[in-house]
């Protein structure tokens, strides 16, 4: 090994590798086979104090790191949300590594600036919007909403942000089926999680607009401020989409600010027939999407749309003199949220969308939408297993319900089932609990996932319960 290694050769080791890892991922556990604090436990304790060879780095990150990685990029993958990095992206953000742009000032990176603002209209265009909106990426939905509840604060009461917190509480109106970020943007906005106001849902797990309504007024009568609703187009448990037209009636009756949190499904909406999803999404004030969940992006880029984006400017603006230029009216993206320096995220979305085509990702989405169905059909077809909520997208819930164990031991049986598909490394599926009923859920998402990823998926979900029955 020599220490004299040049970046060309270095690099071309690390392409090599990626390009091996893409071509060949089903050589991996999914799930890392790892115990906790066995990595750690392999690493040296201290810095090194004199360079390391490059070779010697790449060594053990193949030996010592990558044993500890759970796959996200492999086409079984079918836990939580399936997500994947398109092969240009990932070229993408090794130029955008090297570049090393600080995209906060316009005058510290007109391209990234420029490119962020030039794809996030491709990508408004693509989902249907209309050009009142002005798009943002940040690096996760979380921080994403948080900017967008921070902006709802300040048109609700713009002394806040210099006073701080005061006056009648705020109130958030979200369903138990909205993503926890949201509460957790309440306790750091000063909120407060005691103001967030769960409003009942009905069956298909939507919120209702009637108690969305009878819940605001109560609150208005009680001297008490509401803030903004969360309508959630595809939940985290199920993918639910609470019909956006319906709660904006509500916001606009009542003249609350309406959220859209479509982390997840809001890519799909690029596909005509599903474009239905984001109906009355105009007369939100803030819509997600990240394109890091299902649009084949590596992690992390996710888009915030605003109506306004000057109220999103006052939320946050604060230059301080070294910060000040000449450039007049340009973009400083800087002035649109919390962070100061951000990383250049446009290029690999730019990348992206040019290198696989809105049409190559479409026909990935109906696709995976198309495997989801059939997954669900297999369910259907048998009379041990069970469906347990509607399907709209690409994620399936669903419980294994063998004749003869009773409704309280079901919970235990497919705990363990979880338990032990995971445990081999071929899948690796996640849980949720619908209305409290424990289920299993299958997400697909990813880039290369096949019909027999999803076989195979279903094929070792049958035979750990055979197992567990002692079939
Ligand atoms: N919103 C929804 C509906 C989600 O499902 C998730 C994560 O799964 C998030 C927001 C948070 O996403 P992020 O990890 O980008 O913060």
């Amino acid at each position: 090994m020599s220490s004299a290694s040049t970046f060309e050769d270095d690099f071309a080791r690390v392409g090599d590798w990626i390009a091996r890892y893409l071509a060949d991922p089903l050589r991996y556990p999914v799930l890392a086979a790892v115990k906790p604090g066995e990595i750690a436990a392999r690493l040296s304790e201290r810095a090194p104090e004199s360079p390391e060879p490059f070779e010697r780095i790449l060594a053990d990150f193949e030996s010592i790191v990558v044993p500890g990685i759970t796959h996200w990029n492999h086409p079984r993958f079918f836990a939580y949300f399936a997500t994947s990095a398109a092969p240009a992206a990932i070229a993408a953000e090794a130029l955008a590594a090297a570049l090393d742009v600080k995209a906060m000032l316009w005058r510290t990176s007109p391209s990234a600036t420029e490119l962020e603002d030039v794809v996030m209209r491709w990508l408004g265009h693509l989902l249907g919007l209309s050009s009142e909106w002005t798009g943002i990426i940040y690096d996760t939905a979380s921080i994403a909403g948080f900017t967008a509840l921070a902006a709802a604060r300040e048109a609700c009461d713009p002394t806040i942000r210099d006073e701080g917190m005061h006056g009648a509480p705020l109130r958030l109106y979200i369903t138990e089926h909205t993503h926890s970020h949201i509460e957790k943007a309440a306790i750091a906005l000063g909120i407060g999680r005691r103001n967030v106001v769960l409003v009942p849902c009905d069956e298909s797990f939507r919120m209702r607009p009637d108690a969305l309504a009878t819940a605001i007024t109560r609150d208005r009568a009680a001297g008490l401020r509401p803030l903004a609703i969360v309508a959630t187009v595809g939940t985290t448990s199920t993918t639910s989409i609470d019909p956006v037209a319906a709660r904006a009636v509500v916001a606009e009756a009542h003249d609350v600010g309406l959220h859209v949190d479509a982390a997840y499904a809001g890519g799909a909406a690029i596909l005509p027939e599903q474009r239905h999803l984001l109906d009355g999404v105009e007369r939100a004030r803030s819509f997600v999407v990240n394109p890091h969940k299902w649009m084949f992006v590596p992690m992390d880029c996710s888009t915030l749309f605003v109506k306004d984006e000057a109220l999103l400017r006052r939320a946050f603006s604060l230059v301080p003199e070294y910060l000040t230029t000449t450039d007049g009216e340009v973009r400083n993206y800087m002035d649109y949220g919390l962070q100061l320096g951000r990383r250049f995220r446009a290029l690999k979305l730019w990348f992206t969308i040019r290198h696989l085509g809105a049409d190559g990702i479409r026909g990935r989405l109906r696709a995976h939408i198309a495997l989801a169905a059939t997954f669900a059909d297999w369910i259907n077809e048998r009379t041990d297993w069970e469906v347990l909520a509607p399907h709209p997208l690409s994620v399936v819930c669903f419980r294994y319900r063998p004749a003869g164990v009773d409704q309280a031991d079901l919970e235990a049986l497919n705990a363990r089932l979880l338990e032990a598909v995971n445990a081999g490394g071929e899948i690796f599926i996640s849980h949720t609990k619908i209305e409290g009923t424990y289920a299993l859920r299958l997400a697909i998402g990813n880039l290369r996932t096949q019909l027999e990823d999803v076989a195979a998926a279903w094929r070792v979900l049958q035979r750990e319960a055979g197992r567990l029955s002692g079939a």
